[in-house]
């Protein structure tokens, strides 16, 4: 028999469907991807970008440090004297998606941990086949499968992620260990521009590492990167090698000029921050779904996860190449499990 709505997918968008679908006893069924060694050498492994990355302060409702302490000093004492006391610290990215996970768990998602490796959108029940080669028919299919952040490809880089190597200023940024020290933003789009400003509030010192003497960013945002007197721009050159040790990550970065190669220069930093693209999981579709000019799936009304294919919709980063953020994701896998049951109602399939 058909399930009603399987999920691809286990970051914040997959979960958040999970949970709304299931509250809706939709009974979903969830591939949560394979805990294989290619899928963690390319950072496609479940639990998706958050697992990768410590401590979230920017999702609402959990800030940073002891709970309690922010709920005593924040909420009138009125108020508080009559909410149960909570002892709870902040929350960090794999235990907000473990926290998730449980959650859906909880509402009865049922769970694979496997990947999706083909589908057929051509008929209807769709059908998937996994790694492991289970075949499930699907009537609606959410794909929130992410994008996964591009890194150079250096053994150095791999060794220090989550200890000073990062591809997310945003999420990481405001850490301790890039307070006061000079860091390193790879890269020359909108993206490294963003990211080398925004980390300027911390850092001491940003250099952009660039592999031409031109940004390919926008012209506004090239130019308050250019105008912040704490970014430095090392033009025409690109990393070589990722230097630090186990005790105390990323302490420096040996970068070499593109145009002489003979010559190499060593910047002394905590934290090496990559900037030079994403790149969306598609590649179990096979094109079945119209994407954009850089293969994120397009959705196809406004305000709604609809993609192409009637009965599929997508939800988080697989679809959007602008916000990418845990709480935008959160909240498109919120609307693709309402569409879904919305569009399994009117079709007479729920
Ligand atoms: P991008 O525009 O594709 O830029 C990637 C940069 O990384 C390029 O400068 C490229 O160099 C460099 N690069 C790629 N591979 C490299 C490698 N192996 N080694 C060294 N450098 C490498 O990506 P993005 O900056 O992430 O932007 C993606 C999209 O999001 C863009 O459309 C951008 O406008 C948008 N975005 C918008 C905002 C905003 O408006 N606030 C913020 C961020 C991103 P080359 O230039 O030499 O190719």
């Amino acid at each position: 028999m058909a399930e009603k709505v399987v999920i691809i997918g286990s970051g914040p968008a997959g979960w958040s469907a999970a949970i709304y679908a299931s509250r809706a006893n939709l009974s979903p069924f969830l591939f949560e991807g394979a805990f294989t060694e290619e899928n963690r050498l390319i950072g496609l492994q479940p639990l998706g970008q958050l697992a990768l990355t410590t401590e979230v302060e920017n999702y609402p409702g959990f800030p940073t440090g002891n709970l309690e302490a922010y709920l005593d000093d924040s909420i009138d004492e009125n108020k508080r004297k009559y909410m149960s006391p909570h002892l709870q610290e902040g929350v960090s990215g794999p235990e907000l998606m473990e926290l998730m996970r449980q959650q859906s768990l909880n509402f009865g998602t049922r769970l694979v941990t496997d990947d999706v490796v083909d589908i057929d959108l051509s008929k209807h029940p769709f059908q998937l086949k996994t790694l492991a080669g289970q075949e499930v028919e699907a009537l609606a299919v959410i794909v929130a499968t992410g994008a996964r952040a591009n890194y150079i490809g250096l053994e150095s880089e791999d060794r220090f992620k989550n200890n000073g190597v990062s591809a997310c200023a945003v999420c990481d940024g405001a850490l301790p260990r890039f307070r006061n020290n000079p860091l390193v933003v790879v890269g020359g789009g909108d993206s490294a521009m963003e990211e080398s400003t925004f980390l300027t509030k911390f850092a001491s010192k940003v250099y952009i590492v660039h592999r031409r003497d031109k940004f390919r960013a926008s012209k506004i945002m090239t130019e308050r990167a250019l105008s912040n007197e704490k970014i430095d721009v090392k033009w025409n050159s690109v990393i070589d090698e990722v230097l630090g040790n186990d005790d105390q990550g990323v302490t420096g970065v040996r970068i070499r000029s593109t145009v002489d190669e003979s010559r190499t220069e060593e910047l002394e930093t905590t934290g090496y921050f990559s900037a030079i693209g994403h790149t969306p999981n598609t590649g179990f579709l096979n094109g079945q779904l119209d994407m954009n000019e850089k293969g994120y799936i397009t959705w196809t009304k406004p305000m709604r996860t609809n993609t192409s294919v009637e009965g599929v919709f997508a939800a988080g980063d697989v679809a959007d190449d602008y916000y990418r953020q845990a709480i935008t994701a959160a909240g498109t896998g919120c609307m693709a499990a309402l569409d879904a049951e919305r569009w399994l109602a009117a079709k007479g399939l729920e």
